[in-house]
């Protein structure tokens, strides 16, 4: 196994169970708010929490945070348990704080009689303006000294849709100067005459988010509840729930949120580029969902590296996106076979090679794995090399091929530029070229020295396909960064999707079905696109070869 470094949640757990807290059991939860899909961030959250469960013989659930049923779908809840299990972990339960709502009513009930909650008719805005702010005190507000009775029959009329959404809440009472606004007598339950997308028309009171988190965990016995450091100052609410309740007490543990440069992890910010069609939708391969990502070939394994390697700390930064790409290329390197792909094709005829003839050349698939075998790749008088592999007037340094230059054939052979054909706009349309029959597999018997190999695709034999080239989705490292009076969706990069057809395959390629992961050489690491169908392949440039991190 990998040694892994120590964090200081690790360290807490440690500590923990050599106390005998909790009898020495870990159960943590991985807790989504079904409002959207799952981005790299939520990568990050999931092998924590499944991550030292699993270290530590413990258990880790999923449970939807559904607490909120404006913004929350079946179709989220789908995409979460598929991007968990993808993640390579498998949850020892699925749960749904709405399948609490029954329980969270009791105990505001509870918290009624016990003289620590009262239904408040103050408005939303009036709410607010009532909290204060950090440097002055809030006000009570008037109907904080109602009656156990009268806040009883209030909440219960709330419950039953007597009164209209907006109208009053049931808050807490705790302590309007408390210098945490969160203990400013925080709302418990809202009146939403809406549909959930599990309990229905059930309910037409909510409970919020904060009435709801804690004892969800309590009632699954989370013993570490682990969760980004905005909710550090939630805190000291979450356990006057818990004590108030008199309930098993889970500890919550804060950690940083991952920040990537490029990017943005907010599913709000992500939904507003799918309703605004700037994607084609949230497993658009230029998303940081963890279904586009996924769509563009990164692999589960090179997820988990990343996010071991990323560490968890108590101040927020931002992470290098070239740490993430470097985890994949790393990954892809070893998995990937490799394959010769030529996207932007022109022709090389080879006027002494004998016309008609095949050859087939013993081409290996992974060098840095033997078990993947060989194959063979067809070889004949036309071929397809790069545009970029040819230049007629060759700049200094230039040692690929031009005029009267010879380079080596991946595989085949070596051959030299003769001449070329042009059209009549004077484009070069076909390079013609001899070859050496006696460099078959790239050798030179007479020891002659060729600076340069290049990849090539049988023009007989190709396959084509549409290849689709990702650039950053954002062109600023921090895509939040903007002027005054523009918005972040300023900072999108106009080239972040260039689309290529007519790339000329190797025939091997033509039975790729979406998913599969190859090397084009020279190119950079491919993935077939769920739009792929034999006939009419799609490939997604996953990641380039370069790797800036690398050494
Ligand atoms: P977003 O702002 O994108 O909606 P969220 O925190 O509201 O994120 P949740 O569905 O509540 O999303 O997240 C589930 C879990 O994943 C939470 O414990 C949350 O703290 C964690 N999480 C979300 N984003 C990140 C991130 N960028 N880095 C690390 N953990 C994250
Ligand atoms: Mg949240
Ligand atoms: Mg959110």
């Amino acid at each position: 196994a990998q040694p892994r470094p120590s964090n200081f949640i690790r360290d807490i757990i440690l500590k923990d169970i050599a106390s005998g807290k909790h009898d020495g059991r870990v159960q943590t939860r991985f807790p989504p708010e079904p409002n959207g899909y799952l981005h790299i961030g939520h990568a990050k959250s999931i092998c924590l929490n499944f991550g030292l469960a699993a270290e530590f013989n413990g258990k880790c659930n999923l449970r939807f945070d559904d607490t909120n049923p404006c913004k929350e779908e079946v179709e989220y809840v789908d995409s979460i348990i598929e991007d968990v299990r993808w993640m390579g972990f498998q949850p020892d339960g699925v749960y749904y704080a709405s399948d609490y709502f029954g329980q969270l009513h009791a105990w505001a009930i509870d918290l009624i009689k016990a003289g620590k909650a009262y239904v408040c008719d103050l408005t939303a805005e009036e709410v607010r303006k009532y909290r204060g702010t950090l440097s002055e005190p809030g006000t009570e507000s008037p109907y904080r000294n109602r009656t156990i009775e009268e806040n009883l029959d209030l909440f219960e009329r709330m419950g039953k849709g007597e009164f209209p959404d907006g109208t009053r809440t049931l808050r807490s009472k705790i302590d309007m100067t408390s210098p945490n606004l969160n203990m400013r007598d925080p709302v418990m339950y809202r009146i939403l005459h809406a549909d959930h997308h599990r309990t229905g028309g059930t309910w037409c009171i909510y409970p919020m988010y904060d009435f709801t988190h804690g004892q969800s965990d309590s009632i699954e016995k989370i013993s570490h509840s682990i969760c980004t450091l905005e909710f550090e100052d939630h805190r000291p609410l979450y356990d006057w729930y818990i004590e108030s309740l008199g309930i098993f007490p889970p500890q919550q543990i804060e950690f940083d949120r991952l920040n990537l440069t490029y990017t943005l992890l907010s599913k709000r910010k992500l939904l507003a580029l799918v309703q605004n069609k700037v994607v084609s939708g949230w497993d658009d391969p230029r998303m940081p969902t963890l279904s586009g990502i996924r769509r563009r070939g990164y692999t589960p394994e090179a997820m988990r590296t990343f996010c071991s390697r990323i560490g968890v700390s108590k101040t927020n930064g931002t992470i290098e996106l070239g740490l993430l790409e470097h985890a994949v290329r790393e990954d892809l390197n070893k998995r990937a076979a490799r394959v010769m792909a030529v996207l932007k094709p022109i022709k090389v005829i080879i006027d002494n090679y004998p016309e008609g003839q095949v050859e087939e050349m013993e081409a290996v698939n992974n060098p840095e794995d033997e078990s993947m075998g060989t194959r063979q790749v067809p070889f004949s008088r036309e071929i397809y090399i790069e545009q970029d592999d040819f230049r007629e007037v060759p700049p200094k340094g230039y040692y690929r091929l031009s005029p009267g230059k010879e380079v080596r054939l991946r595989y085949a052979y070596l051959i030299t530029c003769t001449s070329v054909l042009k059209n009549q706009a004077g484009e070069v349309v076909e390079v013609h070229c001899s070859y050496d029959p006696a460099t078959r597999g790239g050798n030179t018997p007479d020891g002659r020295k060729v600076k340069s190999t290049i990849h090539w695709v049988s023009a007989p034999h190709a396959i084509s396909a549409e290849v689709r080239m990702y650039e950053n989705l954002f062109s600023k490292e921090d895509p939040n960064d903007v002027a005054e009076g523009r918005d972040w969706m300023d900072n999108l990069n106009p080239h972040s999707l260039e689309v290529v057809t007519g790339g000329k395959l190797e025939p091997s390629l033509s039975d790729a079905a979406p998913g599969n992961r190859y090397q084009f050489e020279r190119l950079g690491y491919f993935c077939a696109d769920t739009d792929s169908k034999p006939g009419s392949l799609v490939f997604n440039r996953t990641v380039g070869l370069r790797d800036s991190w690398a050494k």
